[in-house]
């Protein structure tokens, strides 16, 4: 694997990616960041999750100065919602802290004003959603004139959202010698022919598309007898540590009895389905990240909820349904480059 100084990063920007904290670049990086680098546009298919956003904010600001003119940001990204927009702010004001450059966000749903003392102020990078930003342009609160890097993210779901009318007018008010870079989870014919246009002959950097799975998780297949499942469960608990699992059932009932049977067995686990009040569901979560409960014993329903760091391992004590709840379930480990792995429980009716 390359190291953050292989990819071509200047000192500044090496030393911002010590401030993350991060150690060694995750594969999306590894590849975006050179290419970013370069100066090529990018069409990138990567997960939130796979550590996109330093992938597109490392190399953007890095190519970038300061803004000329005050409210002509030279830098801008443009996502679909309002948390991706502060998640991108908080990476992208790291990154600048180093140096002075203003990081401004602007989204929907909360007062503009501020927003536009802000703009009014100056910034060099600029992260908005589609809304807020044609809004403030209207107003001339602000000019894309000076963009040197454009970054489209999660363009599929901007698309799914309704945005590409928003989209194309923002990029119609860059200039044509910006570098666009377009990160999306799934890079399909549909996506390619919607955004084809707003790029100019893009280096492609496929990480995980669609029901791909993440590459640091080695995934298990046991064959076993179905009364057998428990006490399976119980001999890898013991065998590879019962702390930060998952083990994901297929209905609220398994999920319950499962869960008395460890903690007859003296293990920490907790339920997490949809029959519990959301209270429950919160405090099962929190207990989890805390470490307070070692296991979580889940329903596919909440998969897509659980986004806690560090989990050990995954086990699919009953196989879901369809390969996506797969991806997803098994997602939950192996986050951001860390290695975790999986193990599927596989009785003779499945
Ligand atoms: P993202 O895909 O951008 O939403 O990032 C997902 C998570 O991975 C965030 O919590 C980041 O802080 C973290 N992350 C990003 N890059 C790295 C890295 N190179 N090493 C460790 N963690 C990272």
């Amino acid at each position: 694997m390359t190291s953050f100084a292989e990819t071509g990063l200047s000192a500044a920007a090496l030393a911002a990616v010590e401030r993350l904290g991060y150690e060694s670049p995750t594969p999306v990086q590894e590849r975006a960041i050179p290419l970013v680098l370069k100066g090529c546009d990018l069409i990138a298919a990567a997960k939130t999750g796979t550590g996109k956003t330093a992938a597109f904010s490392l190399p953007a600001l890095d190519r970038t100065g300061r803004a000329a003119r005050a409210k002509h940001p030279v830098v801008l990204v443009v996502t679909p919602t309002r948390e991706l927009a502060n998640q991108i702010t908080e990476v992208c004001e790291a990154i600048a802290s180093g140096d002075g450059r203003r990081v401004t966000c602007v989204v929907g749903g909360v007062a503009q004003g501020p927003q536009e003392q802000r703009l009014a102020k100056g910034t060099d990078v600029l992260i908005a959603t589609p809304g807020r930003l044609l809004d403030l342009m209207g107003q001339k609160a602000v000019f894309l004139d000076d963009v040197e890097v454009l970054v489209l993210d999660e363009a599929d779901r901007m698309l799914d959202m309704g945005f590409l009318p928003s989209v194309r007018r923002i990029v119609a008010a860059t200039p044509e010698s910006r570098q666009t870079l377009l990160f999306s989870a799934t890079i399909d014919e549909s996506v390619r022919r919607q955004v084809d246009e707003l790029l100019r002959d893009p280096a492609v950097v496929q990480v995980a598309h669609k029901g791909e799975t993440a590459d640091t998780v080695d995934q298990y297949l046991c064959r076993v007898p179905k009364a057998l499942r428990m006490d399976l469960l119980r001999a890898i608990l013991d065998d590879y540590g019962s702390e930060r699992v998952i083990v994901f059932v297929r209905t609220r009932r398994r999920a319950d009895s499962a869960c008395r049977k460890l903690k007859k067995w003296g293990f920490a686990a907790e339920p997490l389905h949809s029959d519990r009040s959301q209270n429950q569901r919160d405090r099962a979560l929190r207990n989890f990240a805390q470490g307070k409960t070692d296991i979580l014993v889940a329903t596919d329903v909440l998969a897509r909820g659980i986004d806690v760091d560090q989990v050990a391992y995954v086990v699919n004590f009953d196989l879901p349904a369809v390969p996506e709840d797969y991806v997803h379930r098994i997602g939950r480990t192996g986050r951001a480059g860390a290695e975790g792995f999986a193990v599927s429980f596989a009785i003779p009716e499945t």
